[in-house]
Order: structure tokens, then C-alpha cells, then sequence
């Protein structure tokens, strides 16, 4: 079975058709990806409770034909999906320390999505990040720093979520004090800031606005989705903010450049500026 490892309502929707037997049961779903090829996707969390299959667009647009026509469409699915045990992934950390038990996380996944070149989703987030630690190595901060690379996001958040439950295992989740999540941030003019709780949104805003910098970019503030690194520790009660890059306007959607958000606010299509099913 194949499936959305994550579907955070407003960020990424993709159209769904319902799969009935000849006694007019649903026994499934298809759910399209527009913008791209069907891409395989684990569901093993899962989060989908019923049989799914994923759809390319132009299967997509057959169907929607099929069924503006009012014809009755007939489907066999063959499943090509092969269980691997036994594969492992890793989280890199690299460690700043300072005087304090008090830590602030600077995380970006380093693996991509099936078949993306993975360049802004998510090299970008872990140039920055070793750029962060680089910048900082010499410099005695007043927090624990710690930048990690996760991994296995792709996948359905594992690296994170397995870092998150350790530390609670071992009784200190309660030194993370912040998060700072990249993820998908090399490309575009447009930057979709994450962060909550509420009242840690409007002091980061506060000191953006401060910063005069700002004025440049478009910034977009929002209350952090599910869907990235961020999404354990902010669950946990870590204030925390996401910084993802949009191309709302200067990258047109290409022929064959995978990736595809489909947003349900008034900028409703962003394409092609990322990996392979929109944040992830
Ligand atoms: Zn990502």
C-alpha cells in the first residue's frame, strides 16, 4: 500500500477518488499528485487507514474526464511494492556547548524525497546549517547549540521523531528551549516563516521588523503545520519556528520539474520550487 506519509490540511491536498466494489462499497482510494509523476510513498505510521494509490497528473486528468463524462471507470492495480527490513538511517549532531544545560536545536533534514534531485529540499537547509556552525564554532554561546542533520524525514519524520522519544527516555527534553527547523531554502523570493507558539511568533516578528532586513522579502507568518523536523519537539512544547522558501512568482511550473504545494490560500499554486510532495 502506498500512501501520504503526511497530508497537513491547508499545505498539501491532492484530489481523491474513492475505489467501490461491484456492491458499491468503498474498499480504497486514489489520490492524485498533480504536477508530477506518481511518486511511491510509505504509510507505515500510517496514516491512512484504507488502501491507496497514488496517481500522476495526467492519470489525473484522464479521470477527471472519465468522470465529467459520467462514465463508469474500471480499475485493476497491480502492486510492484516490496518490503526491505532492516534499513537504518542516522541523525548527525554536532555540538556547541555553553555554561548552561539550556539547548537550542538548529536541525534540516539531509535526505531527499523518492526521486527528487533534492537540491533545495533539503541540501539548501543543511548548507545553511553548516554555515551556522561554522559561523558560530569561535564563539561561546549563551545557549547550548546543537545542529543536526536528521535523517529518514522523507519518510515520515523518523530521524526527529526517534531524537525527540530518546531524549524524553533519557528525561531532557526539557533543556530544548528552541527549534530552528530549514527546510527548503535555497530557491525562491518569498519566505514562509513557521513559528509558535503565538506569543514566540510576534517577539520573533518584533525583532525581524527590528532587523530592517526583512524589508526585501516577502514573509509570511504562519503557526507552524505538521510536516518537517520541527513537528516532535514543537509537540512537546518547544517554541519553534520553520523557515521554508517559496517561489511564489518568479518560477513558472515546468514540464517534468517534480514538486508540487497546493495551498489553499489566496496564493493558491507553487510549483517546482521543491522536492516531491510539498513539505516533507
Ligand atoms: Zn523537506
Amino acid at each position: 500500500v502506498w500512501g501520504l506519509p503526511t497530508s497537513p490540511p491547508g499545505l498539501v491536498e491532492f484530489p481523491k477518488y474513492a475505489l467501490v466494489d461491484d456492491g458499491g462499497r468503498e474498499i480504497g482510494y486514489l489520490i492524485s499528485c498533480l504536477g508530477t509523476a506518481a511518486i511511491p510513498m510509505p504509510n507505515h505510521v500510517p496514516l491512512l487507514m484504507a488502501p491507496t494509490v497514488m496517481i500522476g497528473e495526467k492519470d489525473h486528468l484522464r479521470f477527471e474526464k472519465w468522470l465529467k463524462d459520467d462514465e463508469e471507470v474500471r480499475l485493476t492495480i497491480r502492486s510492484q511494492g516490496r518490503l526491505l527490513p532492516g534499513l537504518t538511517s542516522q541523525n548527525a549532531i554536532g555540538t556547541l556547548r555553553a555554561r548552561t544545560p539550556e539547548e537550542i536545536i538548529f536541525c534540516a533534514h539531509y535526505d531527499l524525497a523518492y526521486r527528487s534531485p533534492g537540491a533545495n529540499d533539503n541540501a539548501s537547509g543543511v548548507e545553511v546549517l553548516m554555515r551556522l556552525a561554522e559561523t558560530m564554532k569561535d564563539h561561546r554561546p549563551k545557549k547550548t547549540v546543537r545542529f543536526v542533520a536528521f535523517g529518514a524525514e522523507e519518510w515520515g519524520i523518523l530521524g526527529s521523531h526517534f531524537y525527540v522519544e530518546r531524549r524524553k527516555e533519557r528525561g531532557t527534553p526539557g533543556a530544548v528551549k528552541y527549534c530552528l527547523d530549514l527546510d527548503m531554502v535555497g530557491v525562491g523570493d518569498h519566505l514562509w516563516l513557521w513559528a509558535g507558539p503565538d506569543a514566540f511568533r510576534s517577539a520573533l516578528k518584533g525583532t525581524l521588523d527590528a532587523s530592517g532586513w526583512t524589508e526585501r522579502l516577502g514573509i509570511e507568518y504562519d503557526t507552524p503545520k505538521n510536516g518537517s523536523d520541527h513537528q516532535y519537539f514543537y509537540s512537546e512544547g518547544v517554541p519553534s519556528v520553520v523557515l521554508i522558501f517559496l517561489a511564489l512568482r518568479s518560477i513558472p511550473p515546468t514540464p517534468g520539474h517534480r514538486g508540487t504545494v497546493v495551498r489553499t490560500t489566496d496564493r493558491t499554486d507553487n510549483r517546482g520550487s521543491h522536492g516531491d510532495h510539498g513539505l516533507a
